[in-house]
C-alpha cells in the first residue's frame, strides 16, 4: 500500500477496483477521463438539464456522506452520548472536510461566519472536476455545488441550495460556492450570470 493511502486510511480492493475507508464504506477509483466523458455524455443526452442532474447527484451524495459520517462518529463516541446538533460546528465540518478530501474531492474550507446566519461560503482548492474538464466560460462544478448543498442541508436541518460563484475552470484561483436558502442562491446566481464579480455578490448579500 502506498504511503499516501495508508495516511488517508484507505484500503485498496483491486478485485473490485475500489478503495474502502477504514469504516468499510466503498469509494470508486475513477480517472480524470471518466469525469470528462461523464460530463460530455450527460450534456449530449440532456443538454442544459445535465447540470441539474449532476447537482442532484451531488446533493444525494452529500446527504449520504453526512449520514455515514454521523454513524461513524456515533460508533466512535458512543451512540447514546454523541449528538451531531450539540457538537461543535468546527469539529463536524472539519471532519466532513477531511472525509471529502479523502474521497478525492479536493481541499475545501467551510466558512459559516462570513455572512449572515444560514449562509455558508465554501472555498475548494484543486477541484477534480475543473481539472478534468479544463477551461470553461461558466462555473462547471455542478456535482460539487450539489454535494455542499447536501452536506449543509443535513447539518443545518433545513433545505439549502448552492451556486458556484467562481470556478478554477474560468481562471479563478479556487472554486467558491455559496450555500444558502433558495432565494439568496437564486439572487446570487442571477447576478453571476449578469457578470457581477463574486466579491460584489457577497457584498450585496451582507
Ligand atoms: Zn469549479
Amino acid at each position: 500500500m502506498s504511503t499516501s493511502l495508508r495516511q488517508a486510511q484507505l484500503l485498496p480492493e483491486p478485485a473490485e477496483g475500489s478503495l474502502r475507508r477504514a469504516g468499510g464504506a466503498r469509494l470508486a477509483v475513477v480517472p480524470a477521463d471518466f469525469l470528462l466523458s461523464l460530463h460530455l455524455h450527460l450534456f449530449e443526452r440532456f443538454a442544459d438539464n445535465s447540470q441539474d442532474l449532476l447537482y442532484r447527484a451531488g446533493f444525494d451524495q452529500g446527504l449520504q456522506d453526512m449520514t455515514r459520517l454521523v454513524g461513524e462518529l456515533g460508533e466512535k463516541f458512543g451512540r447514546g452520548t454523541f449528538d451531531l446538533w450539540q457538537a461543535d460546528a468546527k469539529f463536524i465540518l472539519g471532519t466532513g472536510r477531511e472525509s471529502l478530501q479523502q474521497a478525492g474531492w479536493g481541499r475545501c474550507e467551510f466558512d459559516c461566519g462570513a455572512l449572515t446566519r444560514g449562509v455558508t461560503l465554501v472555498t475548494l482548492e484543486n477541484s477534480p472536476i475543473a481539472a478534468a474538464l479544463g477551461r470553461a466560460e461558466h462555473p462547471i462544478c455542478h456535482f460539487l455545488a450539489g454535494l455542499f448543498a447536501g452536506v449543509m442541508s443535513f447539518y443545518e436541518r433545513a433545505e439549502r441550495h448552492a451556486t458556484e460563484l467562481e470556478c478554477r475552470s474560468c481562471g479563478a484561483g479556487a472554486c467558491r460556492f455559496l450555500i444558502a436558502a433558495g432565494g439568496e442562491v437564486d439572487a446570487a446566481e442571477g447576478w453571476r450570470q449578469q457578470g457581477v464579480p463574486a466579491a460584489e455578490i457577497l457584498r450585496r448579500l451582507r
